[in-house]
């Protein structure tokens, strides 16, 4: 994970130039810069070996106009506040985009759980939780998973909850295993949303999907999901992938289910037979049809967006383009689908979650796939339609649209 370029500096910088277009005040502007509320915890961790250790961990609620403050929880080691006030406030903007009535947040802890073991893990996510008992809940702020947390990870922290509430208290959290609370079709829906939305722009641009050339970034959950999507429910060539150790590449397409088979017995893509071993780098400067960066932020910046030209770049990790990088993908006619758009289905099925917990109702996954492909349908054409009513790209239009609807509910309620 960079620091530079800096993804609050480019957050502010949209904010900025919305607000040109939107003639806010100086105040309202300053205020949209800056999260609502922050909460640093010191958690100390009795670990396997009799040793304690002391992790980091935040919790940053940016802005609750619009309803509860919703956003996952990371577990990175290079994690930091600035991160995570910035993905914050792309929840928020998300959110807004996609019409749910909640505010944005987000939340990580300093640490690498690929060291820690089972036992580690769950005493982490407990102390996480009850570091943060007290800003969070049902109607205050929902944490969901994010990078390297799970459904396992949001089990422990459901329960840690409850028993500090003295009651079961499902809706705290969303991303639970389905038999504790969880969604149907919550797993792929972050990847199952992004494509429903590149099934659009394909539509708007005359790219027929089948056969068409689809490279992903990054092989976690998203990155796995948009891969698979991709070949078995659109017949598109899956012509490369990657994890953070390097990516394959195979002309004639790869079978995703295969590779995900290769990576959990060696630890990597890499090596995966049949398959020219290639870096994440050239992996973005493959010239596909259908670009999908599903891993971290900053991985597209003024020094590679010249040669970053796919048809369509579809967003699925949180601030994968850095804002310099942005007029190039312009300029080059690059079809971008920006990522409070593109990868709104997690927090979309997330909310779908949070309705049916306040119900204490079970959605089938056909139905949830039904309403999660209406809001992204939505979303897209109205982004699609605003953009080319105003000229500007993608991006900008997503901003726009999100950030006024923040406007107006912080003026409905009177805060401004
Ligand atoms: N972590 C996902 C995101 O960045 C989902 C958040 C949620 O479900 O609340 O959008």
């Amino acid at each position: 994970m960079s620091s530079e370029p800096n993804l609050l500096d480019d957050i502010k910088e949209h904010v900025c130039t919305c607000s040109a277009g939107l003639s806010f005040t100086p105040d309202i502007e300053a205020f949209l810069k800056m999260p609502m509320r922050e909460l640093f915890v010191a958690l100390p961790i009795h670990m396997d070996n009799g040793s304690v250790r002391v992790f980091k961990g935040f919790r940053v609620q940016y802005n609750e106009a619009l309803g509860p403050t919703k956003g996952g929880i990371r577990f990175h080691p290079d994690e930091t506040i600035e991160t995570i006030r910035a993905l914050a406030a792309i929840m928020t903007w998300k959110c807004a985009l996609h019409k749910l009535p909640l505010g944005g947040a987000k939340g990580g802890v300093v640490c690498n759980p690929k060291e820690l073991s089972h036992r580690e893990l769950e005493r982490l996510s407990r102390a996480y939780i009850r570091g943060v008992y007290q800003v969070i809940g049902p109607d205050r702020d929902v944490p969901a998973p994010d990078v390297y947390t799970n459904p396992q990870v949001m089990a422990w922290m459901m329960d840690e909850y409850s028993k500090l509430a003295g009651k079961n208290v499902f809706g705290v959290i969303t991303g639970k295993p389905t038999s504790l609370g969880g969604s149907a079709g919550r797993y792929d829906a972050t990847a199952r949303g992004g494509w429903y939305a590149i099934k659009e722009a394909a539509g708007k641009m005359g790219l027929d999907l089948k056969g068409a050339t689809v490279a992903v970034q990054g092989f976690g959950n998203v990155g796995y999901h948009a891969a698979y999507i991709a070949k078995k429910h659109f017949g598109c060539r899956v012509v490369a992938v990657s994890d953070s150790k390097g990516g394959v590449y195979a002309e004639e397409g790869l079978d995703p289910e295969d590779v995900s088979g290769h990576k959990i017995s060696s630890g990597s893509v890499l090596g995966y037979p049949g398959a020219r071993n290639i870096t994440n780098e050239e992996l973005l400067e493959l010239g596909v049809d259908i670009l999908i960066p599903a891993a971290l932020e900053n991985v597209i910046t003024t020094e590679n967006a010249g040669r970053v030209t796919p048809r369509i770049l579809a967003e699925l990790a949180n601030g994968p383009t850095a804002r310099e990088a942005d007029p190039i993908l312009y300029t080059n006619e690059v079809h971008v689908i920006p990522d409070i758009l593109c990868n709104g289905g997690g927090v979309i099925v997330s909310y779908f979650e949070m309705v049916q917990n306040q119900y204490s109702m079970q959605w089938d996954e056909a139905e949830v796939q039904k309403r999660l492909e209406k809001k992204m349908k939505e979303a897209y054409h109205s982004v699609f339609d605003f953009a080319e009513m105003n000229n500007t790209g993608m991006r900008q239009a997503a901003y726009t649209l999100a950030v006024s609807r923040v406007v107006e509910a912080m003026q409905l309620r009177g805060w401004i």
